[in-house]
């Protein structure tokens, strides 16, 4: 069985940022991938990850992967299935093949919630949708509900009213718009084809082949039935449980794994954890939080593995010293500017 340093689960902005940090510091990486960019990729236009002013998500993945692939990261696509924790060593099977490592970081970020409703699971794709960039497209001249009160909810009504569709309708159960971002909610108001119906909700999907109208708690000016061709569901997601339960980590009320901040540590010796699957930024979860906490979790790994006696057969990896890059970029500069004045 191929033997790893580390193995990181997952394929977003936390799990790239890890296998950059892990491979700097000359650790055997293994990365699993089942989807290609996390959520970051099909978040759309991204104009807050620093260095960047405007970048498609999917573009900011590739080049995060890209860069990581570059330094050696060995990667398996497909879905970490299993996972045990055999003194130290840990054991991860991808369809037939297991692979063990001396440390793991779960990187898996947040999974969709679902509005709850019957046909939800029928209608999945034929009107019911959990990604406006992926499928957004679809729609442009159609009618279309984004459901949700959020940030995300509010940059797909702009995204989804910017790709053309004909009507937008915001479908909000608060009384306003508040957990949004002002830059966000600004651009809303500026869209002369959304509107939003505060305090409402769907309580019926309606159609059977497609999507045909929903029904809503609170009936509007023109009654409790909409017309529609999509509802887009934007209401949030919860943390991936299952590897996080395999390992028997211990999880907050929330179902987010639980880390030391400082160290990005579980409560089991040997795991590490980053990202939005994660207790450590609290409910604020970013491209740029889950790309520090993986950052975090490889420096962690590093020290796991190298203050532990050989694990998985695998001789310990040399101490390359607290950096492991052998010049500093900041002395490397102020060479390089030697060189040129001279
Ligand atoms: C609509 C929307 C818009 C957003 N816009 C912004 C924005 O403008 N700016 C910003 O900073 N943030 C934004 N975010 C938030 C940002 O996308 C997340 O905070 C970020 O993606 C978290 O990264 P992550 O690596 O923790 O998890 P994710 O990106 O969720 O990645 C998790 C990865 O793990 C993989 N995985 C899960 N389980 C397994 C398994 N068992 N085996 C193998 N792989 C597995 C998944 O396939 C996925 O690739 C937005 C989010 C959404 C939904």
């Amino acid at each position: 069985m191929e033997a790893f340093d580390a193995i990181i689960v997952g394929g977003g902005a936390a799990a790239w940022s890890a296998a950059i940090y892990a491979r700097r510091y000359n650790l055997e990486t293994l990365l699993i991938e089942e989807e290609f960019g996390g959520e970051t990729s099909r978040a759309g236009i991204i104009e807050n990850y620093p260095g960047f002013a405007r970048i498609d998500g999917f573009d900011l993945m590739d080049k995060m992967k890209g860069q990581a692939v570059t330094l050696g990261v060995r990667l398996v696509d497909g879905r970490a299935a299993l996972v045990q924790n055999r003194y130290h060593c840990f054991r991860v099977r991808v369809g037939k093949d297991a692979f063990q490592g001396k440390t793991i970081i779960l990187a898996t970020g947040m999974e969709h919630r679902k509005l709850g409703l019957s046909k939800e699971d029928a209608l999945k794709g034929k009107g019911i949708h959990y990604c406006a960039t992926c499928d957004g497209p679809l729609f442009k001249g159609k009618r279309v509900a984004v459901v949700g009160g959020g940030d995300s909810a509010v940059k797909w009504a702009n995204q989804l009213s910017d790709m053309g569709a004909a009507q937008v309708t915001l479908i909000v159960r608060e009384p306003d718009l508040s957990r949004a971002e002002p830059i966000n909610r600004a651009r809303l108001e500026g869209k002369r084809n959304v509107d939003v119906l505060f305090g409402n909700e769907i309580v019926e999907l309606i159609g059977d082949a497609r999507l045909e109208a929903v029904r809503l708690k609170h009936p509007s000016e023109t009654g409790d039935r909409i017309a529609l061709d999509a509802v887009f569901v934007a209401i949030g997601a919860v943390p991936r449980g299952e590897l996080p339960g395999q390992l028997g980590v211990r999880l907050d009320a929330f179902g987010q794994v639980e880390v030391d901040p400082r160290t990005l540590a579980t409560s089991v010796d040997g795991v590490f954890a980053a990202g939005d699957v994660t207790n450590a930024s609290g409910a604020f979860k970013q491209i740029v939080t889950g790309a520090a906490q993986g950052a975090i979790a490889a420096t962690s790994a590093y020290h796991d593995v190298t203050t532990h006696p050989a694990t998985c057969g695998l001789h310990a990896v040399p101490v390359v010293g607290l950096l492991p890059a052998s010049t500093p970029p900041a002395r490397r500069r102020a060479s390089a500017t030697k060189k040129r004045r001279a």
